[in-house]
């Protein structure tokens, strides 16, 4: 008790928590936010302590950003739900005996991309690290120096190298790396295990540069492992029904790449791809086999879920049912479409938005530089904050004094939800 005036008691902390029963946070919470706030003598702040944990809680958004696989948002967007009941994950169901959780994703995507055989893990750095730790580890792995990228978050090329116990063998300059320096590298060290070719996702060597194409990689006689990254299972698009859009030009595919003579390659289920976040391993049968033997492999298996959800999104593929697929869905919409969109939402907003075109982009550190035409709705100043606040929160991107809501990242059923969004923004008497 602190001395003078008449004792003002502070709250209990458990009358405060059950006050802010109606924010429908677990109590344990509303207590742990309440005593903060007492602790901090200001027992008044409880309620918005206990909305910003509400806030930071993983919650459903609005991506307006224009950027289809946003990673700070969970890069393809899925639609995947369970009923509760469990599955026949690791039970073959016709000889009621012990099955495999891969055998069935990885007929599926043998299907797909023409692979002997596929393994499933955990994302993507975890295919490259498997694949480097059970056949190369001890041994020497030739890079192109154009090739030891960073993907972001951490991932890079040397460390995963450094990690797995192979050693890294670097090979060409940054801007050039032609067959001949491979062939050097490879007379000079008979231990090598492997040629890895790693895709430049995020970024481009543009002018004086030249690489080696995996067919020529295939050349030297030892196993090659491209890293793709992005996941596109075939050039050719065939579950489009048309040729590819203008804006996956030059991206390496699954099919082609083994088809032209890769040994293995590795992707993730979360970019190009429209799945969970995995990562793939697909090619020759008796690699794949023995990264599926390494010990590692059962530390970086996927869960139930994640399996199922990539069996859904296989399954799509093999219909070529790209409505299915929500990342398809929203990069393959006509503009014309969006355009309309937009007009509809702006009325609805009470025309405080403007229809605006704009470019969206695949992300995901894939395609840089390749954009798709779309539109969108502009609110004057910078709205950001307001539209992060609306529930559900709407991410949007700012630019030149405007905020921008691109609708091919929005799915055309949360339309009325945006349209309502920019409304109560717009009229907010905030200052921008
Ligand atoms: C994205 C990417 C990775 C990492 O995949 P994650 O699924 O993010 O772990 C590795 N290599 C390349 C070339 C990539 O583009």
């Amino acid at each position: 008790m602190r001395s003078g005036g008449p004792a003002q008691r502070p709250p209990s902390v458990d009358a405060l928590a059950r006050s802010l029963a109606d924010l429908g946070l677990p109590h344990p919470l509303l207590v742990e936010a309440s005593r903060a706030a007492i602790e901090d003598q200001a027992p008044e702040t409880a309620r918005i302590r206990a909305e910003l944990m509400a806030t930071r809680l993983l919650q459903p958004v609005l991506n307006a950003t224009g950027v289809l696989l946003h990673t700070n948002l969970g890069r393809a967007p899925l639609e995947h739900t369970t009923d509760g009941r469990q599955t026949n994950l690791e039970l073959d169901l016709a000889s009621g005996g012990r099955g495999s959780r891969q055998s069935r994703v990885s007929g599926l995507l043998t299907t797909l991309t023409g692979a002997e055989d596929v393994l499933v893990v955990n994302n993507g750095a975890a295919a490259v690290l498997l694949v480097l730790t059970a056949l190369s580890a001890g041994r020497g792995v030739v890079v192109s120096r154009g090739e030891l990228v960073e993907i972001g978050g951490g991932f890079r090329i040397p460390e995963i190298l450094a990690a797995s116990g192979a050693r890294l063998v670097e090979v060409g300059t940054t801007n050039r790396t032609r067959l001949s320096d491979y062939k050097v590298a490879l007379e000079a060290g008979p231990e090598i295990g492997l040629v890895l070719k790693v895709h430049q996702s995020n970024y481009r060597i543009v002018g004086f540069s030249e690489s080696v194409a995996i067919c020529d990689l295939a050349k030297l006689g030892r196993s090659v492992v491209a890293d793709l990254g992005s996941g596109l299972l075939d050039a050719t698009t065939p579950w489009l029904g048309s040729s590819p859009p203008p804006w996956l030009a030059g991206e390496p595919a699954v099919r082609q790449s083994l088809v032209a003579g890769a040994d293995l390659v590795t992707f993730s289920g979360d970019k190009l791809l429209g799945g969970p976040q995995a990562g793939i391993i697909a090619g020759r049968r008796e690699l794949v086999t023995a990264c599926a033997r390494h010990p590692l492999a059962r530390a970086l298996r996927p869960g139930g879920l994640v399996i199922s959800s990539l069996q859904e999104t296989a399954l799509a593929y093999l219909r070529r049912d790209t409505t299915a697929i929500p990342f398809w869905r929203m990069a393959m919409a006509p503009v014309e479409q969006l355009r309309a969109r937009a007009a509809a939402i702006a009325a609805k907003s009470g025309d405080r938005a403007r229809v605006v075109e704009c470019l969206s982009v695949a992300g995901g550190g894939s395609l840089p530089g390749l954009e798709i035409p779309s539109a969108g709705l502009a609110l004057e100043g910078d709205r950001a904050a307001l539209l992060r606040s609306n529930d559900p929160p709407v991410i949007a991107r700012v630019k030149e004094g405007f905020t921008l809501c691109d609708l091919r990242s929005i799915d055309a059923r949360d339309d009325l939800v945006l349209a309502d969004a920019l409304a109560r923004v717009a009229a907010s008497s905030l200052p921008l």
